[in-house]
């Protein structure tokens, strides 16, 4: 054996996830078009306390996200930036917000994107490391990082500075698009560099009205939706999925393999396709 890689469900070498911020009213046309596509949204939402009357109900956001697949995620309770915060202030912003979701929406809510510029600056004695402590301990799985766009498809190697591929007006959008639905996977491509791959949207859907370019929504659907050798997924399924796979258990010599989690398992080794049921235990035929 030389190299073993994850796989998505279904034995997908590939992935999606969206991400959208600020819980505005074109959220809803947002989420209406691209659940059309088979998309998966990540929708980032502030306190009742910031939005007021214009916050989103309960019911909306059970009937235009959470019945579609999609996330809610906290983006702080007052759309505060975590590097400019006294780390109190910041567990405030973090805490209520999330507290605050979960009683609305009835689940358990672990995702976070960054509000405001979030950790691109720090003053206030706030630094990554203490805003990712805090985070942690307030069991923030993974927080989406402003700062840039990375034009990659790897996954994150730190999930409090999730970094995306792309916002949907990056003027490489549609490049980004076409290299990532070109990657060859295939055993005959390079073995060491089969890793799966991620693209990660992001934006606010109120920037398509502000910029009168929903037709750039629709381009976006067309061409990066409706594939099959796709995973679509929100950002916690991504992160729930990776981790089941890091859980695995292995034999010294690799070839046994045992999953101790409720998850099915999809992997790759050297080219051949193999899974794994929650609970069992299989030997590599190599
Ligand atoms: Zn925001």
């Amino acid at each position: 054996m030389k190299y073993q890689f994850m796989r998505f469900p279904g034995g997908k070498a590939k992935a999606v996830t969206l991400s959208y911020d600020d819980g505005c009213r074109e959220d809803l046309q947002f989420a209406e078009i691209i659940s059309r596509h088979g998309f998966k949204c990540t929708f980032n939402l502030n306190g009742d306390g910031l939005k007021g009357d214009r916050a989103f109900s309960r019911e909306t956001i059970e009937e235009n996200f959470l019945s579609k697949g999609h996330e809610v995620a906290v983006h702080g309770y007052f759309h505060r930036a975590e590097g400019t915060l006294r780390p109190i202030e910041g567990i405030q912003d973090v805490l209520n917000c999330r507290l605050e979701l979960e009683h609305k929406v009835g689940r358990i809510i672990r995702g976070m994107a960054y509000p405001n510029g979030g950790i691109t600056r720090f003053s206030n004695g706030a630094s990554y490391d203490r805003v990712k402590q805090y985070l942690t301990d307030l069991d923030i799985a993974y927080a989406r990082s402003l700062g840039g766009d990375n034009g990659l498809f790897r996954m994150p190697t730190d999930w409090h500075n999730w970094i995306p591929t792309a916002h949907h007006d990056n003027p490489k959008l549609f490049d980004y698009i076409d290299s990532f639905l070109n990657q060859d996977l295939s055993p005959a491509h390079n073995l060491a560099d089969r890793h799966p791959r991620l693209f990660y949207l992001w934006g606010h859907a109120f920037e398509f009205a502000r910029n009168k370019n929903w037709d750039r929504l629709d381009e976006i659907c067309e061409k990066l939706g409706g594939k099959d050798e796709v995973w679509y997924a929100t950002n916690i399924e991504i992160y729930d999925y990776t981790k089941a796979y890091e859980s695995l258990i292995y034999s010294a010599d690799g070839k046994m393999i045992y999953n101790p989690t409720v998850t099915k398992i999809w992997f790759d080794v050297d080219g051949t396709e193999y899974t794994i049921e929650p609970g069992q235990t299989i030997t590599l035929d190599i």
